[in-house]
C-alpha cells in the first residue's frame, strides 16, 4: 500500500453500462455505443467486497447513462446492496446526463433507495448545445422536463455542470439559470482533454480565471447556492495549518466496468486502451475483493507514475497544498504520462480559481 493512497474509499464508482443515447461532443466515454450491462452477479460481487471495517461508502451510479438499464434491471442491481445501505453502510447516487426521461417509477426508486440525484446540464440556450441526442438535437428541452418531475415529486437534486470556452464569459448567466432551475448544489467540471475528447477546444487559464472570478461574484450576492469549488476554497482557507494536514491522502475511488473490471484514482480511465498500463485494470471484482485489490495497487505502473507525478508536484508547484496533486487521468490524457505535472484541469479548476479569488481578495478583480 503507497503511502499517499487511503486503503479505504469514501467513493467507489459503478458503470451500470457503457450505453449512452446521447452523443455529447466533449465526451471522453469511447464505448458509449456499445450496449454492456452490468449483471445481478457483478452487482452482487460488488457489494461483497466492500470491506466490512470500510467507513460509510458512497456508490455513484455513472455511465454510459445510468438510467439506459432501465428501472427493472436497475432495482436488480441495487438489491445485493439493501443489507448495507440498512445499515447505513452505504448510500447510492446517481449521475443522469438526461439520455433517458426521468418518469415516476424512476422517482418511486430513488425514494425507496434513498438515491441521491445528479443531473448534468451546462447552462441555458445555446450554453447546453454540447449535449445532444444521437441525431445530433439538443437535449436541454428533456433534461428540463426531467427536472420539472423530480420537483414535482419533491427529490431533491444536484447539478454537474461543464464549462467550455464559450461559457466562461457567462458565469453569472449559468449560475442564475441554475438557480432559478431550483438546484441547491452545483459542481463546475471545466473541459478538459480526457479519454475521446481529446481534440476539444478547451478554455485557457485566463478564461477560467473570468470564469471563477465571476462565480465568486455571484456567490457572494447568493450563498444559498453551494458551488463546489467556490465552497471548497473558502473552506481551505478557514482550515488550521494542522486541519489543513490532517489527511490529504487520495481516495483510491475504484471504478467498476460492467463486467466487473476495476480501474484506480480516476473513473475515466475505465474503458481506455492501453498496452503499456494494461488497460488500467486492477482486478476484477468477481475474482478478487476490493480491499485486496486496493492493497496490491502500488504493483501498478500507473499508481507509481502518479506518486512520482505527485512528488514533482510538491516539488515544483506553489498550489500543491491546496491542490494535493488533483486526478491521476488528466495527467495521462493530457502528457500520456502520470509522472507529469501541470494540466489544463489543473490550471483551470485549481490554479484559476485561486488566482481569481486572490484577485477579489485583492481588490483588483477583472471583471
Ligand atoms: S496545480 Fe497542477 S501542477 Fe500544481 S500541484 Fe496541482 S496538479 Fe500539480
Amino acid at each position: 500500500m503507497s503511502y499517499w493512497l487511503h486503503d479505504q474509499p469514501g467513493t467507489i464508482v459503478v458503470q451500470p453500462t457503457t450505453l449512452c443515447p446521447m452523443d455529447c461532443t466533449y465526451c471522453y466515454l469511447s464505448e458509449r455505443h456499445l450496449k454492456q450491462e452490468m449483471t445481478p452477479l457483478v452487482a452482487a460481487a460488488i457489494a461483497d467486497s466492500i470491506g466490512s471495517s470500510w467507513g460509510p461508502v458512497e456508490v455513484v451510479w455513472h455511465g454510459g447513462e445510468p438510467l439506459a438499464v432501465g428501472v427493472e434491471r436497475f432495482v436488480e442491481l441495487l438489491t445485493p446492496f439493501e443489507p448495507l445501505r440498512k445499515a447505513g453502510r452505504v448510500r447510492h447516487q446517481v449521475q443522469t446526463g438526461g439520455g433517458r426521461p426521468i418518469t415516476d417509477a424512476w422517482c418511486d426508486v430513488f425514494q425507496l433507495y434513498e438515491i441521491g440525484v445528479g443531473v448534468s446540464i451546462d447552462g441555458p440556450g445555446a450554453l447546453n448545445r454540447h449535449r445532444v441526442d444521437r441525431g445530433g438535437h439538443a437535449m436541454l428541452g428533456r433534461t428540463i422536463a426531467s427536472i420539472d418531475v423530480l420537483k414535482r415529486r419533491s427529490i431533491p437534486f444536484t447539478v454537474l455542470s461543464v464549462v467550455g470556452r464559450d461559457g466562461t464569459a457567462q458565469a453569472g448567466r449559468v449560475l442564475d439559470f441554475l438557480r432559478d432551475l431550483g438546484a441547491p448544489w452545483v459542481g463546475f467540471n471545466v473541459e478538459a482533454k480526457e479519454g475521446a475528447n481529446s481534440d476539444g477546444q478547451t478554455p485557457s487559464i485566463d478564461h477560467a480565471r473570468r470564469f471563477w472570478h465571476d462565480a465568486f461574484e455571484w456567490h457572494r450576492e447568493n450563498p444559498d447556492m453551494t458551488v463546489r469549488e467556490v465552497d471548497r476554497l473558502i473552506g481551505y482557507f478557514g482550515l488550521s495549518r494542522e486541519q489543513r494536514a490532517e489527511d490529504a491522502r487520495h481516495d483510491p475511488t475504484p471504478t467498476i466496468g460492467w463486467n466487473g473490471d476495476v480501474v484506480l484514482l480516476s473513473p475515466e480511465l475505465l474503458g481506455v486502451r492501453s498496452t503499456l498500463y494494461s488497460d488500467f485494470i486492477a482486478g476484477n471484482v468477481l475474482s478478487d475483493d476490493l480491499p485486496t485489490i486496493i492493497a496490491r495497487s502500488a504493483d501498478l505502473l500507473y499508481v507509481q507514475e502518479f506518486e512520482t507525478g505527485l512528488e514533482n508536484c510538491k516539488q515544483t508547484c506553489e498550489f500543491f497544498a491546496f491542490c494535493q496533486g488533483l486526478h491521476a487521468g488528466d495527467r495521462f490524457f493530457e502528457h500520456g504520462t502520470f509522472t507529469a505535472t501541470e494540466t489544463d484541469h489543473c490550471r483551470n479548476s485549481v490554479q484559476a480559481p485561486v488566482l481569481a479569488l486572490a484577485e477579489l481578495l485583492r481588490g483588483k478583480g477583472n471583471g
